[in-house]
């Protein structure tokens, strides 16, 4: 009875002699939690035991200092009963930036840690980052709030479980926890040591105790952020620097053994224990001095920090932690260059490029008015769409799938299928014969359509002395389509019969200026009733080369054509001579009257392939002529009739 007394009367003492509410003191849950955390878990007291050992091993054969930085993803989780209570992002940041400092010996007020504990003032290569993924792999801002109707919470945990007011903690082995609430009872923080309960563990800080040297919070003298500091290294298995007794240890060895707590900001140096040196190491952030008063850890709190991200260590989790990784840049990257192409009225080509290590796409695709997708899987770069509804817009994006990860969705891509019978308007039929052939212009595209199976389709157009080349292109081919070039008076002069949709080209370099005809038809009865194709007829002063730049001649897929043919023949007297060459070799071109008597001799240059020379019998009597070519060894012969 007589010590209970005592003690009670020292109590009111020490009330009394503190003007304000009990917040003037600080007040650190801790010790206090964790005694509470040993009582309810059994086997708490080995599992810190195990660490301890551990924690030993490594401080005698390690300083801490020899390892990278460890850089700790943090998730804030604000709750708040009163909009005073919903610190800003902010004060969250400067309070992180204050963090960071202080574990780095950055912070501003290093210099005033006295000279005598300087050489043991450590920067203990912990750093800590907002995340930026939560536990399920998305996107964060590292912070999350709830408004509670809980007025005020205490060292009980209920801020840490959603169902009791708080918010849930993550997955502790990838993020340290930090909540910010309002605590009764004058309580600063407290903080959960390495060993307990994973759904519980983190740190607890008084939201107004959030803040920086350079933004200090509202809860003066403890406003620099430093609870948080002190707090943190409880989590990182810090004691109170006094070791929570009279005299006690603090399991570390750099550390003076001081007597107990000191508050506000003594006077260096405060000397008890017997320490008649340097005395107590007041500015350490595990004391409870003022946070002004703050400025340092040691070597050995660092090493002692260091052994929870060893091999084996307790926290060691947490230093592979993707936490702070952003989404986009898991090494699974978003496809680029969506397209659609083979647009039919139901089908379209997806296509898109490949994303480096993924195994796989995940594709979906909607109705441009609906509002859910169809997803399906592919390991190629295109996907091949059936059943699609016609004259419709449609939209979708690509998903890389990596081994371990997933990338994020492109942006959405949209394309619009064709029209059932009204895709294209063809203009020109009826046009079924060359006689019937429509007129068509140069050096722009038109559009026609391949109806039936019987359908052709003759076009008309004219070469000028100016611009004499010719390159026929029909391409957009819904079916098995050819084409045919033919001279005014209907000769065949060219065909390009490619297989399948293979668009057809003819190109034909020559002299002189003329009309032409074509005809587009299908191979073997292809059309087409809804689909139109693009014909486009170029003429020009300069030779057409093929895609290659090889000789374009190579590129005119030709009838079985003689060796030598004249065209037109009969001729009114100006007609061409087409000789298929197998050398370059110079043509040499007589014409012989029916007496013998050589009405031209001339010399053209050759190539390989079809050549055309341009011959010209006009004010020569009508009648029959002799037309021979010499080329190297080889001499042919024909017939003309000039009328
Ligand atoms: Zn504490």
């Amino acid at each position: 009875m007589k010590v209970k007394s005592i003690l009670a009367s020292a109590f009111i003492a020490l009330l009394a002699i503190v003007p304000a509410s009990a917040q003037d003191l600080r007040n650190c849950g801790t010790t206090e939690y964790h005694q509470h955390q040993l009582d309810t878990d059994p086997q708490l007291a080995d599992r810190m035991a195990d660490i301890e050992t551990f924690t030993n091993n490594y401080v005698s054969t390690h300083t801490g200092q020899e390892k990278a930085i460890i850089t700790i993803p943090v998730v804030f989780h604000v709750v708040y009963n009163t909009s005073a209570q919903n610190i800003s992002d902010a004060v969250i940041y400067a309070q992180l930036d204050q963090l960071n400092k202080d574990f780095a010996r950055l912070n501003s007020d290093a210099g005033n840690t006295p000279a005598a504990f300087q050489g043991l003032a450590a920067n203990t290569q912990i750093q800590f980052c907002l995340a930026q993924r939560d536990p399920n792999g998305a996107a964060t801002t590292g912070i999350e709030r709830r408004q509670t109707t809980v007025t005020s919470f205490s060292s009980n945990n209920a801020v840490k479980y959603t169902a009791n007011g708080g918010l849930n903690a993550w997955n502790s082995s990838q993020y340290l926890n930090i909540w910010s609430c309002n605590l009764g009872s004058g309580l600063l923080g407290y903080a959960q040591f390495p060993g307990g309960s994973a759904a519980t563990d983190g740190v607890v800080c008084l939201f107004s105790t959030f803040g920086s040297l350079t933004l200090p919070g509202t809860s003066a003298p403890y406003n620099y952020g430093r609870t948080m500091t002190h707090e943190v290294g409880h989590w990182l298995n810090l004691r109170h620097i006094w070791g929570d007794a009279n005299c006690g240890s603090d399991l570390v060895s750099d550390t003076p053994t001081q007597q107990t707590s000191n508050y506000g900001c003594p006077t260096f140096p405060r000397r008890t224990c017997g320490n008649t040196t340097n005395g107590d190491m007041f500015m350490n952030y595990m004391d409870y001095t003022d946070d002004a008063c703050m400025n340092m850890f040691t070597t050995g709190q660092s090493a002692r920090m260091a052994a929870l991200f060893a091999t084996g260590g307790a926290r060691v989790g947490l230093t592979t932690s993707l936490g702070c990784t952003p989404v986009s840049q898991t090494g699974c990257g978003t496809p680029s260059g969506l397209a659609a192409s083979g647009i039919t009225t139901t089908t379209a080509t997806l296509g898109w490029s490949a994303v480096s290590g993924a195994t796989s796409y995940n594709v979906q695709y909607k109705l441009a008015s609906a509002t859910t997708f169809t997803t399906t899987s592919t390991t190629g770069t295109s996907l091949v769409l059936t059943g699609l509804t016609a004259a419709s817009s449609y939209q979708f994006q690509v998903q890389a799938v990596c081994s371990s990860t997933s990338g994020t969705y492109s942006a959405l891509t949209s394309f619009t299928t064709l029209s059932t019978g009204t895709t294209c308007t063809d203009t020109y039929e009826s046009n079924e014969t060359r006689t019937t052939a429509k007129t068509i212009a140069t050096n722009s595209n038109i559009s026609a359509r391949i109806g039936t199976a019987t359908d052709k389709d003759y076009f008309r157009f004219s070469t000028t002395s100016s611009a004499r080349n010719i390159r026929v292109t029909v391409d957009q081919l819904p079916a098995d389509y050819d084409v045919r070039l033919y001279n005014s008076s209907g000769s065949q002069l060219a065909i390009s019969q490619n297989s399948g949709t293979t668009a057809e080209s003819i190109i034909r370099n020559t002299n002189r200026s003329g009309t032409y005809f074509l005809q587009v038809y299908g191979y073997n009865g292809a059309f087409n009733a809804s689909s139109c194709y693009r014909l486009r007829v170029d003429v020009s002063s300069s030779s057409f080369k093929t895609m290659s730049g090889a000789d374009d001649s190579e590129s005119i897929e030709l009838e079985p054509l003689e060796a030598l043919s004249l065209f037109p023949n009969p001729s009114t007297g100006n007609f061409t001579v087409s000789l298929l060459s197998d050398s370059e070799n110079d043509a040499f071109v007589r014409v012989f009257d029916i007496t013998g008597k050589a009405v031209v001799n001339t010399r053209f240059a050759a190539t390989k392939g079809q050549n055309l020379f341009n011959v010209d019998l006009t004010g020569n009597a009508h009648g029959i002529y002799f037309v021979e070519v010499n080329q190297g060894a080889t001499r042919l012969v024909k017939k003309l009739i000039v009328e």
